[in-house]
């Protein structure tokens, strides 16, 4: 054995360990550390975050390996504030149904993903925010949609599993009609275009997104029926309010300074989405 080479594989172990560590936040389990990722910050580290990938205006992942959208600026500015360089950041997927458990395994320091503060997701994490408001509509084809919600029981709809928007329509909204539910909302658009589904439904902000999208421009129109309020959160580790709080006072800061505005007009602007008022930041504890 050349020692050269054994330190060299040591090395190599250390810097793994080092990187699993920077990369998953280093609390334990439910454990309530404050997380490792809010302290100190910097210093080449790097800070775990879930967005949605096939979202446009919102979270979009883009062929050449690019972020965009409202919650990736989101997220870059909260990252900034913590302490990271954009190039510090480390995106990750993280679909509807997936958030919760991403977030009580230390799989992500936070969510910025259209992610809805509601009671039910509190009992297992825990939110910074709200940072947006939304409302849940339909998205239909050009020319076909309803115009009052007492028709939505006659549509074959789809929305994401884990999602609010599916939820409500089985609870509240249309138990009668045909629900079918993907993992992404982009696998429902594809429905919606071929004709296996009458409407996807979620937020107007994701909807108008796709609805903008050079390849649909004219295909698609919103009901604008506002069958809902979905206030975005910031999702961390439950219980984890040292974080909570840094991402609060970070958010409070970007409405502030006009970046929050700024990101609304870059991001929504292209779509015609005529974005909410910020929300007033209440998710303290
Ligand atoms: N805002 C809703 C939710 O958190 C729908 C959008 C989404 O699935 O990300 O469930």
């Amino acid at each position: 054995m050349n020692f050269r080479k054994a330190s060299a594989l040591a090395a190599s172990i250390l810097a793994i360990s080092l990187t699993a560590t920077a990369c998953g936040s280093d609390d334990d389990e439910g454990g309530s550390s404050g997380g490792g990722s809010g302290s100190g910050g910097g210093g080449g580290d790097t800070i775990t975050v879930g967005i949605k990938y096939d979202q446009p205006g919102l979270g979009l992942k883009t062929p050449d390996g690019d972020f965009a959208g409202f919650d990736v600026d989101v997220a870059t500015y909260v990252a900034g504030v913590l302490g990271y360089e954009p190039e510090n950041i480390e995106f990750v997927e993280s679909p509807s149904a997936e958030r919760e458990n991403m977030l009580s395994r230390g799989d992500v320091d936070f969510i910025v993903a259209s992610y809805s503060i509601t009671p039910e997701r509190e009992e297992s994490v825990s939110f910074a925010g709200p940072y947006f408001l939304a409302h849940q509509d339909l998205l239909m084809r050009d020319g076909e949609a309803v115009s009052s919600t007492d028709e939505i029981n006659d549509l074959t709809l789809c929305s994401v599993t884990g999602s609010t928007s599916a939820q409500r329509v089985k609870d509240e909204l249309a138990p009668d009609a045909q629900l079918l539910e993907q993992g992404t909302y982009s696998e429902c658009l594809s429905g919606l275009e071929n004709g296996t589904v009458d409407a996807l439904t979620t937020d107007d902000s994701i909807l108008a997104g796709y609805a903008a999208q050079e390849q649909n421009v004219g295909k698609f129109e919103l009901a604008g029926l506002e069958l809902s309020d979905e206030n975005y959160g910031i999702g961390v580790a439950k219980d984890d309010t040292e974080l909570q709080g840094q991402i609060n006072d970070a958010l409070q800061q970007m409405v502030e300074d006009g970046s929050w505005d700024q990101a609304v007009e870059d991001n929504f602007g292209p779509a015609n989405y005529d974005a909410e008022p910020a929300p007033e930041i209440t998710a303290a504890s």
